[in-house]
């Protein structure tokens, strides 16, 4: 039997009981005979309570300040882990991102993994040893200061060691069954799905899905990893994210996979602009030089009499104020009339590849979201999404009417949540 990567998160690490109950479950891993590397998250908030804790001695923490004190949640949950194990009469061993060959770039609060050396955890487990590592970290190539990964990183530095140590599987323990087909805590309606593609969980992940991230698929991607997301909680068989079919479950491509939705981003709209050549790439590159990342944007046609256009697009409520200082810079060389800001918004996707194929599946994605009286306000399609943004405070009625339209309603309320604080 091979080597298993398994990460359980904050909420399956969040007391003493919580860490027992995993470890327990690391042993039955191990007594199946596998070689076994856990990955762990920070104990329930801690990463949250640390982020309040450092705004309250400084507006603008240190890059490098912050890392070091982010990564110290990490290092918590693996020592309590390794002790827990130990206590059940296995061999157990922690190591810190650094320790465990995590190389990054230099960039704090959000590196990237340029390079995984594990020997010392491969040397760990071929010595017996159940070997822990804190998720999330890294050290930089560069300047060996250390760093975090972004939020909700400990996916990623799973997935980046499981394909370092060409592990058979990269488990993702969380404190629901597995990927649905709408956020359960939304929809008590959604269904377990068996198993997705990659293509069509990366656009889950970016359509606001927080099960797994975006970084962390497009890795399990690109070294082919098979994922299987599930509960450390019930034990049940999870969702398997790959594009190889598995034991007796078949291959073929479900029309949908899901209904994702997301109250992160706001809407900018540049008012007045004039429309002829180069308008919108003096906009677009001002935003991009400010390093902001958009994700829908929507011109209008331009009224006849006056010349002028409107331009929309949606953004991460985090970088609004850049973005709004940004373009107030450009207003004499564009020339538009004015600027809004809209946060109170929020983005409902519909992710299939059966969507390609699939002409009636737009309209009735709009009719379910007429039929529950919410208004659209942007629209913008790829192969395998159609996603909408409407007013914030019909996300759920939204949700819920296009879960139930596209026939994605389960007949039992299966969609348990077992722990987490949602925050
Ligand atoms: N503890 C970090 C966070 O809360 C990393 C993780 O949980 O994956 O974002
Ligand atoms: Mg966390």
């Amino acid at each position: 039997m091979g080597l298993v990567v398994q990460k359980y998160g904050g909420s399956s690490v969040a007391d003493a009981e919580g860490i027992k109950r995993v470890a327990r479950r690391i042993v039955e891993a191990k007594k199946d005979g596998h070689q076994v590397v856990v990955v762990v998250s920070a104990m329930g908030d801690t990463t949250d309570e640390l982020i309040d804790l450092a705004g309250e001695v400084s507006p603008i923490p240190s890059g490098r300040e912050f890392d070091m004190l982010l990564t110290a949640g990490e290092r918590i949950s693996m020592a309590l882990l390794a002790m827990a194990i130990k206590n059940l009469g296995h061999e157990a061993q922690s190591f810190t991102g650094s320790q465990a060959g995590v190389i990054t770039d230099s960039v704090h609060n959000r590196a990237r993994i340029i390079d995984v050396t594990p020997g010392r955890i491969k040397s760990s487990v071929d010595d017996g040893n159940i070997a822990i590592v804190a998720g999330f970290q890294g050290v930089s190539q560069e300047k060996k200061d250390i760093t975090t990964l972004g939020r909700g990183g400990s996916d990623t530095t799973a997935v980046a060691l499981a394909a370092a140590l060409d592990a058979e599987v990269c488990e993702i323990y969380t404190d629901v069954d597995g990927v649905f087909t709408a956020d359960p805590r939304t929809v008590t309606k959604a269904r377990k799905i068996d198993r997705i593609s990659y293509e069509d969980m990366l656009e889950l992940a970016s359509s606001g899905s927080k099960v797994l991230l975006h970084r962390c698929v497009e890795y399990a991607r690109r070294y082919n990893i098979p994922i299987h997301v599930r509960s450390s909680f019930s034990g049940l068989p999870g969702t398997w994210v790959s594009n190889e079919p598995r034991g007796d479950q078949p291959m073929e491509q479900a029309l949908i996979s899901g209904v994702a939705h997301d109250t992160s981003e706001a809407k900018v709209t540049v008012v007045g602009v004039p429309d002829k050549p180069g308008e919108a790439a003096k906009i677009f590159r001002a935003i991009s030089d400010a390093e902001i990342n958009i994700d829908m944007v929507v011109q209008n046609v331009s009224a006849a009499t006056t010349g002028l256009t409107d331009i929309s697009f949606t953004l991460p409520k985090t970088d609004g104020k850049r973005a709004m200082t940004a373009l107030e810079r450009t207003k004499s060389t564009v020339g538009f009339d004015s600027l809004r800001y809209d946060d109170q918004i929020a983005k409902i996707s519909l992710v299939g590849a059966g969507m390609k194929t699939n002409p009636g599946v737009t309209a009735a994605f709009f009719e379910a979201l007429s039929g529950a009286g919410v208004n659209i306000e942007l629209i913008s399609t790829s192969e395998i999404r159609i996603s909408v943004v409407t007013r914030d405070d019909d996300v759920n009625d939204a949700v819920r009417a296009v879960h139930s339209a596209f026939g994605l309603d389960s007949d039992s309320d299966e969609a348990v949540v077992y722990g987490g604080t949602g925050r």
